[in-house]
């Protein structure tokens, strides 16, 4: 099936049903409206020319529009270039040489957004700019003009990773890739037509558009989205006011609700369940999530961009240790393995090494990077994920970390989760990270970068050492202790450690 047929059927079955509400605008789409919407937007691509396979980029932040120009693209056959909300004119401008664009579609109506004149700059005329209210631009009245004959493996989308280990690389993703994965994980979360899901985290990720709006429009549930840049507090508002089930965050946004100051005034008790995913997630916060914002049945999910992106999760009917402490196990239909990553054999369990996935949401590869597609999917379709993981004997996985981010010091190896893990107990500590920073005597040396609760005193190293002693092989001790008020973030949420390393190396002179 094409995500174009599916959202018919569901617009068919629930079309009386919310779709997508906007809370920052306030405009709301039954399905029949939603799918009516799409339909004027998909034949205003085709009078503009586009074609079957022609790049369209969509470049905003979070608001309607994504949404409904994500389902317009995938009905006219286009292939849909996501365009990170914050990149600057060189990252633009490398994106659309990347990959090929024929058009951009792009908001003004977002005080922060400076998109006109970094599009001027770089002098991409084949541009449509949308205000919030107005959709002229973009629709056209023609019923006549015929949607092109889609097949469920043509490609659908451009998906650039975070950027997190380097530079974005475009996975192609196909309608089969990410309607699945979407569908799954929509099945798994248990989602029907009552369900509202709060979608604070960016559409133009995997998170937003695949984990949010397909799971959602697979089952004929409501999209909600709170505001178009995050924001703890209006997170929480739309999910008091729109009575949602359903929040998704990076595990840095619960962080942040849990953080505010007015936290219990929010009404949460609509809220069912929820997904914690894209970094590593904390189990102290976990534990919150689940006691404090009433979220029982949440999951976490593990994934990457080259996966459309889910491949692990946990389950409803998991135990809690499970749901908080591991990432679950393989999505049905899907395949993952643990191995060594110099033999490629697979480890026994328990064992760490790097984990690989195959199956239908492994996506069609880099764009236009054969050799780095190569490098990344083998001969037998497994995608191997660069992360360090285990597997229990009964599948559930647990995820230990980048493999770039390992830090080896004094020829042991120490997973910086870990010890994260560890200090996240230290009553005054609200956020920490740990990274390698160069060392003559032992290679590496760890340094925690914590962000203290509000009103605690910043902690020394001596202080870190003194919680650690006894509890922690020394060589698992922090050396260096920096507190920061926040890490620098990609705007997926996850933490760029490459860039910590860098500043880290500057304040060690
Ligand atoms: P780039 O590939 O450009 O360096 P990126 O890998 O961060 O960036 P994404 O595809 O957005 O880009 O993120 C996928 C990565 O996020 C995974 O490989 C994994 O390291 C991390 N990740 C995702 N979910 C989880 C999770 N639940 N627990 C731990 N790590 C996770
Ligand atoms: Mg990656």
């Amino acid at each position: 099936e094409t995500i174009g047929a599916n959202l018919d059927r569901t617009a068919a079955a629930h079309g009386d049903r919310e779709a997508l509400v906007d809370v920052a605008s306030g405009r709301r789409w039954t399905y029949a409206e939603f799918n009516a919407a799409i339909d004027e937007v998909a034949r205003g691509l085709l009078a503009r020319g586009i074609a079957k396979g022609d790049r369209v980029g969509i470049w905003a932040p979070n608001c309607a529009e994504w949404v409904i120009v994500q389902y317009a693209t995938a009905k006219a056959g286009a292939i849909l270039v996501n365009v990170n909300p914050a990149y600057r004119t060189h990252e633009l401008a490398y994106v659309v040489e990347q990959s090929g664009l024929r058009l951009l579609i792009s908001a003004v109506a977002f005080k922060t957004s400076d998109y006109r004149a970094m599009i001027a700059e770089i002098g991409f005329e084949q541009t449509i700019f949308i205000g919030t209210q107005d959709w002229s631009a973009l629709t056209s009245a023609h019923t006549d003009l015929p949607f092109p004959e889609l097949s469920f493996d043509d490609p659908i989308n451009i998906q650039y990773t975070s950027g997190t280990t380097g530079f974005p690389k475009g996975a192609t993703l196909s309608h089969h890739n990410i309607l699945n994965n979407g569908y799954f994980i929509g099945e798994l979360l248990g989602y029907t037509p009552e369900d509202r899901i709060c979608i604070p985290v960016p559409l133009y990720h995997c998170f937003g558009m695949v984990m949010g709006n397909l799971a959602a429009t697979t089952h004929g549930a409501t999209i909600v989205l709170p505001a178009p840049g995050f924001d703890p507090a209006a997170s929480l508002r739309a999910v008091a006011a729109e009575k949602c089930t359903s929040l998704y965050g990076v595990p840095t946004m619960f962080i942040a609700e849990l953080g505010l100051a007015d936290f219990a005034a929010y009404d949460l008790t609509s809220l069912r369940t929820g997904i914690m995913a894209g970094s590593p997630c904390p189990v102290e916060v976990m534990k919150r999530v689940v006691a404090e914002m009433n979220m029982n049945e949440v999951a976490i999910c593990y994934g990457m961009t080259e996966t459309s992106p889910v491949s692990t999760m946990t389950r409803r009917d998991d135990s809690l240790a499970r749901r908080t402490e591991t990432v679950g196990r393989v999505l049905p239909h899907l395949e993952s393995k643990v191995v060594d990553p110099a033999t490629g054999l697979v480890v026994p369990p328990g064992e760490p090494g790097e984990l690989c996935t195959r199956g239908y949401s492994v996506m069609l590869g880099y764009w236009n990077q054969p050799a780095a597609t190569a490098e990344a999917i083998d001969a037998a379709r497994w995608m191997h994920t660069g992360d360090l993981a285990t597997m229990d004997s009964d599948g559930y996985v647990s995820i230990v970390g980048r493999i770039k981010d390992l830090v080896i010091r004094g020829g042991e190896n120490i997973y910086p989760r870990e010890v994260e893990e560890f200090l996240y107990a230290h009553p005054d500590i609200a956020d920490v990270q740990v990274i390698g920073v160069p060392d003559d005597r032992y290679g590496e040396e760890l340094m925690a970068w914590v962000v203290m609760r509000p009103g605690a005193t910043p902690l020394t190293a001596a202080a870190v050492r003194d919680f650690c002693t006894g509890r922690l092989a020394h060589f698992k001790v922090p050396r260096y202790v920096h507190v920061v008020d926040g890490f620098p973030m990609t705007v997926t949420g996850k933490v760029r450690k490459v860039e910590m390393r860098t500043q880290a190396v500057e304040i060690l002179g």
